[in-house]
């Protein structure tokens, strides 16, 4: 008999894991409790899968066999815990689709910065020549690619989300970039769940494979006492030397990476993305590439010529000698701390946006020096009037992208920047972040 599979939530995900189990023989049945995107219905028609909207029929979906849970719906599910009560295996896309793939399998994890360190591994192998699709909490479902044709290697980027529904699912390396609080509500409000919920992305690596993370890291160091570990380790640091695994040589400023003995340098100022937290996204993809021995000069010019995609430092034009930075993608404070780091001018600084419990305190240094004003874009912008008001020579308030750009940029002269990183969500005056980044770089460009 058919082994049936319920599908969870049609979106990219789980319409790929559709495609990908009806050519494996499942009997398959797709539920989602929102509305279905037209082009994901279609794609279902086509598929003649069986499928509902608005509503979850409970009985059939929990005598299936097995339960594919997009990432987005909650543990805490009445369903998703009725099917732990009766043993029902609830799993991921990318642990379905592992188990119909030889890939070899490069896998990013962290708070922040996966994307941009998955795009450079990306470049990176595929400059390579090497057969690789890219995956995972990032464009095409990887179940999808599988069902249309089996590559030698993905490079998968892994949310916390995505994570918690792999059990037998192998990493050949795994990079853990980070961790610092977040999606906490997902996670009972204990850090310790969320840490463990990152370190799964080690589960199952035996000594062939690699572990590349954060030495420096407040929680990941600690966290690897609590396991054990057979992969091979390679941390990176920009304050320790390290015999194996990436450094920052400062008097050279060079990027160093020792492995098997052999040492790979490259000046930090050829280095495609500035600011520090991309010279640690640099040395995890450096280090990606030389575990899989990449030429070095390969390497060097892929961490040269990488283009990052939209919303994160990106630099957006020039007006009247002021340099205007779409930085959307900065949804948390940590990653505007990055964000405010890297910036070598006189800031205007928009920020805000919806408040997801922000403690500002770890930016009043970096403002103090870096800030010479602040535009507030949000609905309620008291809490951030409240931190800096005192810190800066100005503060303003705006309620649209184009009334914040026009503000920055009275108050910016000739050899500032303007810099919006708003270490917030975006629901309140845009649809996400991306509509946010593009609202702020039509204004600029309207200047
Ligand atoms: P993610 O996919 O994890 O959300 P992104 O690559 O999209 O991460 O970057 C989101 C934001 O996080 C960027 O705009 C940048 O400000 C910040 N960031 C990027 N890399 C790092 C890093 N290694 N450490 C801390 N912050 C980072």
């Amino acid at each position: 008999m058919k082994k049936r599979l319920a599908i969870l939530g049609a979106g990219e995900s789980g319409v790929g894991a559709a495609q990908l189990a009806l050519k494996e023989g499942y009997d398959v049945f797709v539920s989602d409790r929102s509305k279905i995107k037209e082009k994901y219905k279609s794609v279902l028609t086509g598929l003649k899968v069986e499928w509902e909207e608005e509503t979850h029929s409970e009985d059939r979906i929990l005598s299936s066999d097995e339960i594919i849970k997009s990432p987005g719906i909650p543990d805490t599910a009445p369903l998703i815990k009725k099917a732990h009560e009766k043993g029902t295996p609830v799993i991921s896309e990318i642990e379905f689709a592992a188990r119909y793939s030889k890939a070899h399998f490069t896998c990013i994890t962290g708070s922040n910065g996966k994307t941009t360190t998955t795009l450079m591994i990306y470049h990176l192998y595929q400059k390579a020549g090497l057969d690789v699709g890219l995956a995972g909490n990032i464009g095409q479902s990887f179940a999808k690619q599988v069902a249309e044709g089996d590559r030698e290697y993905f490079v998968l980027e892994l949310s916390s989300f995505q994570l918690d529904g792999m059990f037998d699912f192998k990493a050949d390396i795994a990079v853990l970039l980070n961790i610092t609080p977040d999606h906490l509500d997902r996670y009972e409000y204990k850090m310790e769940n969320y840490v463990a919920s990152k370190m799964r992305i080690l589960q199952n690596m035996d000594k062939n494979g690699a572990f590349i993370y954060w030495a420096d890291d407040e929680f990941i160091p600690n966290a690897m006492k609590n396991y054990s570990i057979e992969a091979k380790c390679y941390p990176f640091s920009d304050t320790q030397e390290l015999k194996e695994g990436a450094s920052l040589n400062k008097i050279k400023e060079k990027l160093q990476i020792n492995i098997n003995n052999q040492t790979f340098e490259m000046s930090i100022h050829d280095l495609a993305l500035q600011g520090k937290h991309n010279l640690y996204n640099s040395m995890a993809s450096g280090i990606s590439g030389r575990i899989l021995d990449l030429r070095k000069e390969l390497i060097r010019e892929s961490l040269s010529d990488f283009q990052n995609i939209e919303h994160r430092l990106e630099h957006v034009t020039n007006v009247h000698g002021i340099e205007f930075i779409n930085d959307s993608k900065a949804t948390n404070v940590n990653s505007t701390w990055y964000a405010l780091e890297s910036m070598g001018k006189p800031t205007v600084w928009i920020v805000g946006g919806v408040d997801k419990g922000n403690d500002y305190s770890m930016l009043f240094e970096l403002v103090k020096d870096k800030v010479k004003a602040i535009i507030c874009l949000g609905n309620d912008n008291q809490k951030i009037v409240d931190a800096f008001g005192d810190k800066v020579g100005a503060i303003q308030q705006a309620k649209t992208a184009r009334e914040a750009v026009t503000k920055a940029y009275e108050l910016a002269t000739k050899g500032d920047a303007v810099l919006l990183s708003p270490a917030c969500a975006s629901f309140d005056l845009f649809e996400n972040y991306e509509d946010r980044g593009h609202q702020f770089k039509t204004a600029v460009r309207s200047l």
